[in-house]
């Protein structure tokens, strides 16, 4: 067994919401530790391409931004968490600012789109790598300070000590006891594993596979809707090296229509996510679809009713990829079908991101209650980063 150091504050997951609280955890005086799984570059964050919403647009506001995530959600969200994520959406947009992220401007302000669910244009975006360009000023943001990296740690167990917590961690070769005041868990969600056992296709990266809520389950954490799983409504269907790629929503955003296999639009492409996926297999169910070169569902997502210059301000890497395949997504509808995306449920965390047990912080798709039983798109980002900064300070301070 390795020696023991002791933190503060300890994080565990490095995506948007373990940056976001290890660096406001580390600004807050804490003595920070950042563990992670492999390295601290692999995570879903950076692969998130769509955006990130908060209510700048002149015609909208915190207020209206809650009432259409109360409502995607079905009214199962949390309406305390609700308020806080909505209402400091404009601060946290700021804060990542201050920190290096350059969102997409146009006309003087920031280029925002309406994405899924929404009913003003909220969505802002950094071309069509937004998760990517967040992580990597939130890493460098952290790496500039004086916390300490733990690459290669797999959170395995947690107990109480007298002074806070003991963390188990698997390493490459053995195994750490780490002791810290408190500890955040932000280690995502688990459609990765989830889609493995159902034999589906999904978007997430490999790490995602639910442990740490495991274990924080087992040390007696609560949890809401961990049964509610979102579908993606558009992950690529063909070509094969496509599959399980998420389209962003923005195609839709822009213009772009869902048709079945007789070219007819058969929903309202930009409503909530669960609305489209539902439409998506009842379509299919009823004869409608058509099949991919090797036999899969699928249905047609019309990308040619995008304008050439809105794609190429904001779905450049999309464009690239399919191109890059063969097809080019200007030029012909391409194939999609719903894939397994996100965790929509979690532990139970109240509004300063600290769950049932004290001294446990979670933030980031790992805690449920901000979108209830359905996320609408662009709210996750959005979610690690203003509970990411919640439950940095707050574990700094529990901890003192
Ligand atoms: C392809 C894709 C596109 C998306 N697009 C958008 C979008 O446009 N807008 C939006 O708002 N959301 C989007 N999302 C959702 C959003 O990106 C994620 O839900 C969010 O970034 C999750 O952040 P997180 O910090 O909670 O977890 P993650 O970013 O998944 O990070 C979890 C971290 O925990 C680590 N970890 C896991 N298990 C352990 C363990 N046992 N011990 C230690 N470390 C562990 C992982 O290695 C990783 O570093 C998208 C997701 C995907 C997959």
């Amino acid at each position: 067994m390795a020696e023991t150091p002791s933190f503060d504050v300890l994080v565990v997951g490095s995506g948007a919401s373990g940056l976001a609280a290890a660096v406001s955890a580390e600004r807050a005086g804490a003595r920070v530790g950042l563990a992670t799984k492999t390295t601290l570059q692999a995570c879903n964050s950076a692969k998130a391409q769509g955006g990130i919403q908060a209510a700048f647009g002149e015609d909208d506001s915190p207020e209206i931004h809650a009432e259409d995530v109360m409502r995607s959600s079905h009214d199962t969200a949390d309406p305390r968490l609700v308020e806080v994520l909505t209402s400091e959406a404009p601060s946290a947009i700021h804060w990542l600012e201050e920190l290096g992220v350059e969102f997409t401007r146009s006309n003087g302000g920031y280029r925002l789109a309406r994405c899924g669910g929404a009913t003003r244009k909220r969505l802002l975006q950094v071309g069509d790598r937004t998760g990517h360009a967040i992580t990597k000023s939130l890493r460098e943001a952290f790496e500039a300070g004086s916390g300490t990296v733990l690459p290669q740690h797999e959170l395995t167990g947690l107990r109480p000590s007298e002074n806070g917590w003991i963390a188990s961690f698997s390493l490459k070769d053995g195994s750490v006891d780490l002791a810290t005041g408190t500890i955040v868990l932000a280690a995502g969600g688990r459609c990765y594993r989830e889609a493995e056992t159902r034999g589906e296709l999904s978007t997430n990266h490999p790490n995602a596979t639910g442990e740490v809520t495991r274990v924080a389950l087992e040390a007696g954490a609560a949890e809401r809707d961990l049964d509610a799983l979102q579908y993606h409504p558009n992950g690529g269907a063909w070509p094969r090296t496509m599959q399980g790629y998420s389209i962003p929503e923005t195609t839709r955003a822009y213009g772009a229509v869902l048709l079945n296999a007789d070219g007819e639009e058969f929903t309202d492409s930009l409503g909530a996510r669960d609305a489209v996926s539902r439409a998506i297999f009842d379509e299919i169910e009823n004869g409608k679809g058509v099949l991919t070169p090797d036999g899969r569902p699928a249905v047609l997502l019309d990308t040619t009713r995008i304008a050439p210059e809105d794609a190429e301000i904001s779905l450049p890497y999309m464009l690239r990829r399919y191109r890059g395949a063969g097809i080019d997504p200007l030029a012909e509808p391409i194939l999609t079908y719903p894939v397994l995306h996100y965790q929509n449920g979690g532990l139970v965390i109240d509004e300063h991101a600290e769950t049932t047990l004290e001294g446990v912080f979670a933030c980031g798709e790992i805690a449920g209650g901000a979108h209830g039983r359905n996320r609408m798109m662009g709210n996750s980002l959005l979610e690690c980063t203003v509970f990411g900064r919640r439950a940095g300070p707050a574990a700094a301070q529990r901890a003192a």
